[in-house]
């Protein structure tokens, strides 16, 4: 391709075997471009390589999850349940990378330390940990938003004589918690997982929780044939319908406002809500519950009674119910029967606001009540999100200029996929990009950052950099539909917050929340108007 240069090792560089950088491989293939995919674990899947904690599945439904960029995929391939298991997620990105001979692309077991780019050649050179260094002229960052794991700021971690895993960190090999007494710190979507898929068959399971959070039913149910055949036969209108959603899932938002409708009318939308899969309680939920807090607290309260008629005890029902933020303002966790595992006589909660940990000890955890002893404590803690991947790799742009300074002073990219004193640098759902269900918003990222590469190539282009102006303009649009959000006053990984990390204690705006609609609207202006806010050369 006219893109070649000898002096470079590739055309382009991708960093991460997740979905974002196998399809990136795939389409930068078809282009006829030499592409090197550094991955640091030892095999293709991201997320789904890492979490392989007890209990992670999908919280999409796992046909609406999937590529959808071949035909010959959809045919192939049956999903066995609605919301898939982290084993057959992990086998299905296996199965695509052998369906389209990507693995001779990538190379493992290789973490990427710093990109610095060079404008004499339009190139970066991307070193290794190993000290081996890789030049191409564009580089694609796949890293992911939540893939550095945080342990928590509690004193004494080393110390523990048993065993302990983060989440993000599972052993390969299966761990097994018959009869043993085991604790779980941290109570989000993949805390929720753990917990009540570990307290099936725990000897006795301690649950730590800082701050409850609004989960609300997944209704998993297996996929026999002629469901699949169904769901085959439904692939195109529902990829249709899900191009169009906000949030890129199947549930759009009922345009109604909560008030516009009698109580009745209200509560009979939410109980189907409540009885449907998936995200569409959240959703697919009255418009204004993101907006309006009044909307919100209804919804709220609605799902506080839920969790007080599920829960035996009234007091540890109480300790489930947030109480400082509503419903739908930090990520929903789904769940399969999470409430009812407080009912077990095994199953124990500490709420640690009232009974802080002091440090964990080597027989387990001091909390200011008394010494726990266990065999096992699992860290469902969180990450350092969306920044923090890129953080971890040192990345120079024009005249040696860091990446990480840039975004410490300013969290600032032109729609979340480039950043002006970046050029050639692409990233797929970076900081302020759309992101939803993450596949969709992935292959959108993909093919748009494919256009312009290809776009580049027709015309003997080397350099892409967003302008300062285009940044300006996007991350204005970026903290304007912020505003009016209830979430955007909420502390989360949303906003930026991680207790566990120095400096991450402000709320900034990580996300661009204005809904697929309008973000597909501005990036397609942008390919329109020939990429001129790229300032291409
Ligand atoms: P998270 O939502 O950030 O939750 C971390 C939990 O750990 C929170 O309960 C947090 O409490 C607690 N925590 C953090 N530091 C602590 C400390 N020092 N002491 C005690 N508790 C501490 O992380 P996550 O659950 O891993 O989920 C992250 C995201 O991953 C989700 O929001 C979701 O987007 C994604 N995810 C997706 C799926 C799926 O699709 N199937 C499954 C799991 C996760 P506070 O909140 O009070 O700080």
């Amino acid at each position: 391709m006219v893109l070649s240069n000898t002096s470079l090792d590739y055309d382009a560089i991708v960093i991460g075997a997740g979905i974002a950088g196998l399809y990136q491989l795939y389409r930068l293939r078809e282009l006829g471009m030499t592409v090197r995919v550094f991955e640091r674990g030892t095999g293709v899947g991201g997320t789904w390589y890492w979490n392989r904690y007890p209990g992670a599945r999908f919280d999409s439904e796992s046909y609406s999850y999937a590529y959808s960029f071949s035909q010959e995929l959809l045919d192939e391939w049956d999903w066995s349940e609605h919301f898939a298991g982290q084993p057959e997620t992990l086998r299905y990105l296996q199965y695509v990378a052998d369906k389209f001979d990507l693995l001779k692309d990538i190379r493992f077991s290789s973490e990427v330390k710093s990109a610095v780019y060079d404008d004499d050649s339009r190139s970066w050179t991307v070193q290794l940990e190993d000290g081996s260094a890789h030049r191409s002229r564009f580089l694609i960052t796949a890293v992911g938003n939540l893939s550095e794991p945080t342990l928590p700021r509690i004193e004494g971690i080393e110390s523990f004589g048993g065993q302990s895993f983060h989440t993000s960190r599972w052993p390969h090999t299966p761990v097994k918690f018959t009869g043993k007494r085991v604790a779980v710190i941290g109570t989000g979507a993949t805390g929720v997982q753990t917990i009540q898929e570990v307290s099936k068959d725990v000897g006795h399971l301690t649950v730590f929780q800082l701050r409850p959070e609004w989960c609300a039913p997944l209704h998993n149910s297996k996929i026999g044939p002629d469901e699949m055949k169904d769901i085959r036969a439904g692939y195109r209108e529902m990829f249709d319908l899900c191009a169009q959603t906000p949030a890129g899932f199947v549930h759009d938002a009922d345009p109604r406002n909560t008030f516009d409708v009698t109580e009745e009318e209200r509560y009979e939308f939410w109980e189907e809500l409540y009885a449907s899969r998936g995200f569409g309680i959240w959703q697919g939920n009255f418009e204004d519950i993101s907006t309006d807090p009044r909307a919100n607290k209804a919804i709220s309260d609605f799902l506080a009674d839920k969790i007080r008629a599920r829960v035996n005890d009234p007091t540890v029902a109480e300790k489930l119910i947030p109480k400082d933020h509503g419903f739908g303002t930090r990520r929903v966790p789904l769940e399969t029967n999470y409430y009812e595992s407080y009912n077990q006589d095994n199953v124990e909660l500490i709420d640690i606001n009232e009974t802080p940990i002091l440090r964990i000890t080597r027989n387990g955890i001091l909390t200011t009540d008394r010494e726990f002893e266990f065999d096992f404590i699992i860290y469902a803690t969180g990450f350092d999100a969306v920044v923090g991947s890129f953080n971890k790799i040192d990345i120079h742009g024009v005249e040696r200029r860091s990446l990480k300074d840039q975004w410490k002073e300013e969290l600032a990219t032109f729609l979340g996929m480039l950043v002006n004193g970046f050029p050639n640098m692409f990233m797929i759902t970076g900081p302020h990009a759309w992101t939803g269900n993450h596949p969709r918003s992935i292959e959108y990222g993909v093919e748009w950052i494919t256009d312009v590469i290809r776009f580049m190539d027709e015309r003997g282009l080397t350099r892409a950099e967003a302008s300062v102006e285009a940044q300006r303009g996007w991350h204005e649009i970026v903290l304007e539909h912020d505003r009016d959000l209830l979430r955007s006053q909420v502390d989360s990984w949303f906003t930026g917050i991680n207790i566990n990390l120095e400096g991450r204690q402000t709320r900034m705006t990580t996300q661009y929340s204005g809904g697929q609609p309008l973000f597909r609207r501005r990036c397609e202006e942008v390919a329109e108007n020939g990429y001129e806010e790229l300032n291409l050369k």
